[in-house]
């Protein structure tokens, strides 16, 4: 087969992990930097250029596109999408994950379990949204905020009350959400390909963190996860529309609760501490999956 990886940069280790399982298995694999791409979305025949030439005779696309990039990044694989090639996730599937508060509520309607969460635009009636959510303490965080950084504690009304007003005044969106303590800053952290949990691994934040991310100084641990566990993170996936999904689990008084479903999870960590191939898997999800003109969501914003 004939895969490209949208990648910046083809030394990230997941990048050159997923080249290197590509060739083991016998493809042509290229990785395509979707910041250098450009389109010709006029014609009946929708192209798309790369460095002087045209992309053609793709089989795949794995999409690998990093929060910084979101816009013009998913109008990359949505072109791929036009062109009729199969994208392992899809462009809206990737929006959709990138907005914490358009996932959270596909994923209350579907009544997956979530930590309760608040929203609201006016800091109008700040008191009367912390109370909504059970009051201090609890977490802020911005809507399109990513491994860690915009994802605040805040432990007492007053702080909570300063923190949201502070987001506010500039401009950001914000989701004001209930602390799960339980989990003592862990969270769990589910690989899914397809309809499968392939992977999980539990991060746990430096002592007096109680973010989790890898980025901010987590270490990661492997991890035995329930059958609830498995199966919320295979119907969060599903829900989100991701063929490829990294689901955030956190272990909650009330059972396992979503904190967010990414669209391009990594694979050093969950690759070092398990010992899977999960490029491998990923990979071969492929080759069995991968059919010209199978996009579900064609045409589609
Ligand atoms: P990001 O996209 O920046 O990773 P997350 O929503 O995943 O944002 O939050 C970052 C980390 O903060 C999580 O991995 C988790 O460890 C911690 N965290 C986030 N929300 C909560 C919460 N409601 N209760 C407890 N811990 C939380
Ligand atoms: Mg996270």
């Amino acid at each position: 087969m004939k895969i490209g990886i949208l990648s910046r940069k083809s030394t990230i280790y997941s990048t050159n992990s997923l080249v290197e399982a590509a060739k083991k298995r016998g493809h042509f694999v290229s990785v395509i930097d979707p910041l250098r791409c450009y389109m010709d979305i006029t014609s009946h025949h929708p192209a798309i250029h790369y460095k002087g030439e045209k992309l053609e005779g793709f089989d795949a696309i794995i999409p690998r596109i990093g929060a910084s990039i979101t816009f013009y990044g998913t109008a990359v694989v949505r072109q791929f999408e036009m062109m009729g090639v199969y994208c392992v996730n899809e462009s809206v599937a990737i929006s959709r994950s990138r907005d914490k508060l358009r996932s959270l509520q596909l994923l209350a309607r579907k009544g997956i379990g979530l930590p309760v969460t608040g929203f609201a635009h006016s800091t109008k009636f700040t008191d009367d949204l912390i109370s909504m959510v059970g009051g201090a303490p609890l977490v802020v965080k911005m809507i399109e905020g990513t491994q860690g950084v915009g994802v605040v504690l805040a432990e007492t009304q007053q702080a909570a009350q300063s923190v949201i007003q502070a987001f506010r005044s500039l401009k950001a969106n914000i989701l004001v959400q209930e602390f799960i303590q339980e989990s003592r800053g862990s969270d769990i952290r589910c690989w899914v390909i397809g309809s499968k949990v392939v992977a999980a691994m539990k991060r746990q934040g430096p002592e007096g963190e109680f973010r989790s991310n890898l980025h901010r100084g987590g270490q990661a641990a492997r991890i035995k996860i329930t059958p609830e566990e498995r199966s919320t993170a295979i119907r969060a996936a599903k829900i989100m529309g991701l063929r490829v999904a990294g689901v955030d689990l956190l272990r909650s008084n009330h059972g396992p609760v979503v904190m967010e479903v990414n669209s391009s999870p990594g694979l050093k960590g969950i690759e070092t501490i398990t010992g899977i191939d999960v490029a491998g898997m990923v990979i071969s999800y492929i080759e069995k999956n991968a059919c010209p003109g199978k996009t579900g969501t064609k045409g589609k914003g």
